[in-house]
């Protein structure tokens, strides 16, 4: 089916050329975009589709009314370009809104609508969820974003209550806040409200997602501050949603406010609130404050937010910094005041649609007339800019079109979402919305321009300069400089004049432009005479600084050379010194490897002499084991011999008694003379035998005579008999001595030996005691260390005397000792 074209689309014959002084006046066309919405379920019948991304074609539902009269044909709309069901809203910010904040904060106005039927979605577009924010939080976003350091402290600037804005400087500004601080409670001045979690579940700013991108390109010596106001049009009435709820009056309702022309002849609401918002969430907290009192207002009337339009407008002011960089121009003809006001338009339905009675119908009608003056504004706007026509536009006619005025009269650039919900039943008051939209984007605004500024002639860059010149100043001090009198002027060489004044005249203002014109030029002319003088003094005084610097240089030349020359020295000398100290690390290397070998030589040493060690105790150990055994052996030789003598000598002592014996036979034979008192013992004698067993035995020490010859007494025969017959106790008499003395036997074994003889093995022992008589008794234990006598010495003492040696005199057996 081919598309109707419909009666707007045509183009009608271009417009006359316009006069000279309008020639220069550029336009933009009022921009118009497409947005439809996704269906609201999936087996929807749906009259709207996206032929393109400029096109969006409408077929009409055999259920519309348009179709029951005949009107089946389809239709296509073009666009600047159309956002279908799967656009995000970023998509949509992007490319229609964030233009207009780049804008905005160039000093631009700004106008954007969200029209449409209800239900269609201009509410989502414009504010969105808080996960995914509409055109309203993402501007907020993003205007903060951009000129977040080059924002002012609070109350710098301040509403004048005429649309326009004062300043005033820092300490000012510093008393204000400290004043309204100290007020707690003050129902004219609006506090800006600080981040608090909206309670009455409008929004929920905690889970909102935030836009990053921003805007480069900021005026960075200009200073920002964000005022926000939002009101409400309603039933052609406006209200201010941010009023303090004391100037509502008894009622609790809202007052009405006017619309006023400022000096520039813009529109404002008169008395409107404006908040001083620092961050974006500031911002979105006082329109969530709005829209709860909207709420309310519309609980008590009893109807639909959806029927009235709202604006939420940001202004964005900003003014240069002075020539230091620090502190604002409070000059006013400085300051700059833009505005982009977001427009949630009321729904375009129809009456009979909405089936409105009583105050709705008046309330939709209202709606209509005001969405119809719109219509009729655009319409007459572009006939008069196509038919070069000049009729008179009706904005007055409705609150909203007498507001945006200016906009359409070239203040700023108008763009407009329409909001399209595809489905069949809204097919009849969608169409004459594409009709509205297709219009509209026919209009021509003139295009905003750059609001003329008297130029302060100030350095460019001159915030960044004295940013950099305090960043030094705190260094110096960190590093102990005195920095009191350090002062760095940032004004700027020279300014010829304020900027070109505006050249537009007709021909009445043509002689009046021309002197304008004429004194400008002859102030620069004078300007630059002043400036031409200046220069010639800063040039004279320029080279004289530099012949000082150049003799200056010439000094310091010849100081770098002798300091050259001074560090070529040291140099010489770093050489020679690294040089020695190479040598003395080789050898001190080579000492390092000579005490390594050294050491491993120390170690071999060590352990060549503990296995010698090991080696010789293990020696002297078999020594000492072969010592121990030659010594017994030794022991048993000895023994033996010893034994082999005392045989052989009992033997001979055994040989020299038979002889005497016999020699004294011989004598008594010879005498022929019986002995009677001689006795001879034979071998088989006990008492011979007795005697042989030792002569120790027998021998009892006499105290009576101390120098008793033993063996002689033994061996002299008692030549006048014996003494006594009791062989247990003898006497005999000591040689020269006229005494007896005692012998009395010990106990022993006489033996065999090999040689034929006896041997005697004692027993027992008799200890012989003999004194001297003269000599001082000695005591056991002598305390003038006279040597104790042991049992030992004593035996063989005895032995002694019994194989005839004397006994020494000094010897004292004290007691007799068991063998
Ligand atoms: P309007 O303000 O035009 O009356 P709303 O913006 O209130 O319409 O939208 C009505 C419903 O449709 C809302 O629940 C909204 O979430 C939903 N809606 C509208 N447009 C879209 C979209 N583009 N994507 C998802 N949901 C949407
Ligand atoms: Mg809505």
């Amino acid at each position: 089916m081919k598309p109707e074209r419909t009666p707007m689309s045509r183009r009608p014959k271009p417009p006359p050329k316009p006069k000279t002084a309008e020639r220069i006046i550029e336009r933009d066309p009022v921009e118009v975009y497409c947005r439809i919405r996704p269906p609201e379920n999936l087996n929807q019948e749906e009259c709207v589709t996206a032929v393109d991304s400029r096109t969006v074609k409408l077929t009409p539902p055999l259920s519309s009314f348009a179709f029951r009269n005949g009107h089946a044909k389809e239709h296509q709309y073009k666009f600047r370009h159309v956002f279908n069901s799967d656009s995000s809203q970023k998509d949509v910010f992007d490319y229609v809104a964030k233009p207009l904040v780049s804008d905005v904060l160039r000093g631009k106005n700004g106008l954007l609508f969200a029209y449409g039927v209800t239900g269609s979605g201009k509410t989502h577009t414009m504010q969105g969820s808080p996960q995914d924010g509409g055109i309203v939080p993402r501007t907020l976003d993003v205007v903060f974003n951009s000129i977040n350091e080059y924002q002012t402290k609070r109350r710098i600037f301040k509403p004048d209550g005429m649309n326009g804005f004062d300043a005033q400087c820092e300490s000012d500004a510093f008393n204000e806040r400290r004043r309204i601080d100290a007020t707690p409670l003050n129902p004219r001045t609006p506090k800006t409200p600080r981040y608090r979690r909206d309670t009455s579940g409008s929004q929920d700013s905690s889970q909102r997602i935030p836009d990053t991108s921003r805007i480069e390109c900021i005026d960075e010596d200009n200073v920002f501050s964000i005022f926000v106001a939002y009101i409400e049009i309603y039933n052609n009435y406006i209200y201010d949603l941010l009023e303090d709820l004391s100037d509502a009056g008894p009622s609790g309702r809202l007052q009405t406010k006017i619309l006023r022309e400022d000096a520039q002849h813009n529109m404002y609401v008169h008395g409107c609130t404006e908040v001083e918002v620092k961050n974006p969430d500031d911002a979105l907290e006082v329109l969530y404050k709005g829209q709860r009192r909207r709420k309310i207002a519309y609980t008590r009337l009893n109807c639909e937010s959806s029927r009235s339009h709202s604006i939420f407008t940001i202004r964005v002011v900003q003014a240069p910094l002075d020539a230091q960089g620090e502190e604002v121009v409070t000059d006013k003809s400085s300051i700059m005041v833009s505005q982009l006001s977001l427009v949630d338009l009321a729904g375009s339905e129809r009456n009979n649609r909405t089936k409105a009675v009583g105050d709705r119908i008046k309330e939709a009608g209202n709606i209509n007339n005001s969405l119809m003056t719109l219509r009729t504004c655009i319409e007459v706007l572009r006939e008069n800019q196509m038919m070069g026509s000049s009729k008179k536009v009706p904005y007055r006619d409705s609150k909203v079109t007498h507001y945006f005025k200016n906009y359409f009269d070239g203040e700023g650039k108008v763009k407009m979402v329409v909001c399209v919900n595809p489905k069949a039943d809204d097919y009849d008051e969608t169409l004459p919305v594409m009709k509205f939209a297709e219009l509209a984007s026919e209009v021509q605004v003139q295009r905003s321009v750059q609001p003329a500024r008297q130029d302060p002639g100030l350095l460019p860059g001159r915030r960044r300069a004295n940013q950099l010149f305090k960043e030094v100043r705190r260094r110096l001090e960190e590093e102990g400089e005195n920095v009191k009198n350090l002062e760095v002027d940032l004004t700027p060489i020279y300014t010829l004049a304020p900027a070109w004044p505006a050249v537009s005249y007709t021909a009445e203002t043509r002689d009046d432009v021309i002197m304008k014109l004429k004194a400008y030029l002859q102030k620069r002319i004078h300007n630059r005479e002043k400036l031409q003088t200046e220069l010639k003094g800063k040039i004279l005084t320029m080279h004289t600084n530099v012949v000082e610097m150049e003799k200056e240089n010439l000094i310091m030349k010849k100081e770098i050379m002798s300091l050259r020359s001074l560090y070529d020295d040291a140099m010489t000398k770093v050489r020679t010194l690294e040089s020695m100290l190479l040598n003395a690390e080789s050898v001190n290397e080579s000492l390092q490897r000579k005490f390594t070998d050294y050491n491993n030589l120390v170690d071999e040493c060590n352990a060549v002499r503990e296995e010698r060690d090991l080696a010789k105790s293990h020696g002297h150990l078999e020594k000492q084991r072969m010592k121990a055994r030659l010594k017994s052996k030794l022991e048993i030789e000895k023994e033996k011999l010893k034994n082999d003598m005392q045989t052989k000598l009992c033997e001979q002592k055994s040989k020299m008694y038979h002889s005497q014996v016999r020699a004294l036979q011989e004598i008594f034979l010879d005498d022929n003379q019986t002995p009677k008192n001689i006795r001879v013992p034979s071998t088989s004698d006990s008492d011979l035998h007795q005697s042989r067993q030792g002569p120790h035995s027998s021998i009892k020490g006499s105290t009576s005579d101390p120098k008793l010859n033993i063996s002689q007494a033994f061996l002299t025969p008692d030549l006048r008999g014996p003494a006594v017959s009791n062989q247990r106790h003898r006497r005999s008499r000591s040689q020269g001595a006229d005494m007896w003395l005692d012998h009395r036997p010990g106990q022993g074994d006489i033996l065999p030996t090999a040689g034929g003889g006896s041997q005697v093995v004692l027993q027992d022992v008799e200890i012989l005691k003999q004194r001297d008589p003269l000599a001082v008794p000695v005591s056991k234990r002598s305390s003038d260390g006279t040597p104790k006598v042991d049992a030992t010495t004593v035996q063989e003492r005895c032995a002694g005397g019994i194989m005839g040696y004397g006994t020494p005199s000094h010897y004292v057996p004290s007691k007799r000792t068991k063998l």
